[in-house]
């Protein structure tokens, strides 16, 4: 008989939340909006801070597509994309009929490059067309490099879209991640830090910014007694009943950044002394990773064994591991996109793999995981 499944990162609730969903269903609430979704957005944000205003919508997808249309990106505009990425980072842009051009990783967060940044804006405005949003990622929560890439996007004006989906609890400097783009994004799906099954939610410090995401997401009706519309509007509403399981993850999500960390220490101490593998940590106390995913990179010719055979020996004991996300510049559907790089996200992608992170994993399964890891060698 095969041994339970270890997921890589499975939903983890943390105990209130069928309350709040039970309170929806008894005050019949059961819509795009009610309690729950204030309350919801109320906790986000208490907790980002910074007078951050939260519209809570049906994806982080979703959310990313309200921000360039509030961000004015329109047909034939181009957007600077991270393209080592999840592929909903860049969809969006395409959604809007804009190009993206896709800009590689450095390798101390493998987040967006600065200096590629940099080059990529200089040679798209010499051909004649300046970048309308930059969109940067906080790869499995680890913050990208907020001061260079913020100096870079002021010094041309250009505002940035901050896909913070997997970084929720993850900070700079003291500064939660999500309050320092134009725009933030967050992330509820099924595998993220926190979930409502689905659902997401747009960021921003202005409250006429978070009103008119909720005027988008809920079909853009002209105030008047009946259905009339000057713009065209979404369905991008969260429900109250997914965000009842959403106040209920708020309460616990402290306590869950926490047993992510421990999981990437957990991995640190597996590998510490091996020959070719390092666990993916924080270049400097600056940078605070809630580790919604850990991962490794492995050198194979000095490790002796590839992170393929590695992900193949975790699958033999039931245990999930995945590459790293494959850089959207390599996608079939973004091959005719430019790029501007070098091949660190190439050379990540190729070495790079993740390891069971969930809040919610037991020392059994660390042990079964740890044995597996040991063996491979
Ligand atoms: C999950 C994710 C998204 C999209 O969020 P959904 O809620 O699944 O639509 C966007 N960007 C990144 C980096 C993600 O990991």
């Amino acid at each position: 008989m095969k041994p339970e499944k270890i997921w890589l990162s499975s939903p983890h609730m943390g105990g209130k939340e069928f309350e709040y969903v039970q309170e929806a269903f008894a005050s019949n609430w059961v819509a795009p909006l009610g309690p729950n979704v204030n309350g919801f957005e109320a906790s986000l944000e208490a907790y980002l801070g910074q007078g951050s205003h939260i519209a809570a919508l049906s994806s982080g997808t979703a959310a990313i597509h309200l921000a360039l249309i509030l961000l004015g990106v329109e047909r034939g505009d181009e957007v600077l994309c991270q393209s080592l990425t999840f592929s909903a980072s860049a969809n969006p842009i395409v959604y809007q009929g804009a190009t993206p051009v896709f800009i590689d990783s450095e390798p101390d967060t493998w987040n967006i490059c600065p200096s590629h940044l940099e080059t990529a804006i200089k040679d798209r405005i010499a051909k004649g067309k300046k970048p309308k949003a930059i969109i940067a990622v906080h790869l499995y929560g680890m913050p990208f490099k907020v001061n260079e890439v913020m100096a870079v996007a002021e010094r041309y004006e250009i505002p940035v879209i901050e896909d913070s989906a997997e970084a929720l609890g993850s900070s700079y400097n003291g500064q939660k991640c999500g309050t320092f783009g134009a725009i933030g994004i967050l992330s509820f799906n099924g595998n993220k830090i926190i979930t409502t099954s689905g659902g997401g939610a747009l960021v921003s410090k202005n409250e006429k910014i978070k009103e008119k995401a909720i005027f988008l997401a809920t079909q853009a009706r002209d105030e008047a007694p009946h259905y009339q519309h000057s713009e065209i509007g979404y369905n991008y509403r969260l429900s109250n009943i997914s965000a009842g399981i959403g106040r209920g993850q708020m309460e616990v999500l402290d306590e869950h950044v926490q047993l992510r960390r421990k999981m990437h220490d957990f991995y640190k101490l597996v590998f510490e002394d091996r020959e070719g593998i390092s666990v993916f940590s924080e270049p400097s106390d600056m940078l605070f990773s809630n580790h919604w995913l850990s991962c490794i990179t492995v050198d194979a010719t000095r490790a002796g064994i590839s992170s393929e055979a590695i992900r193949e020996a975790l699958a033999q004991d039931n245990i999930e591991s995945r590459t790293l996300w494959k850089p959207m510049h390599l996608q079939p559907v973004y091959w005719d996109a430019p790029y501007y790089g070098a091949k660190i996200s190439e050379t990540l992608f190729q070495q790079g793999l993740c390891l069971p992170s969930g809040s919610n994993l037991t020392d059994t399964d660390r042990e079964r995981i740890c044995a597996v890891l040991e063996k491979c060698k």
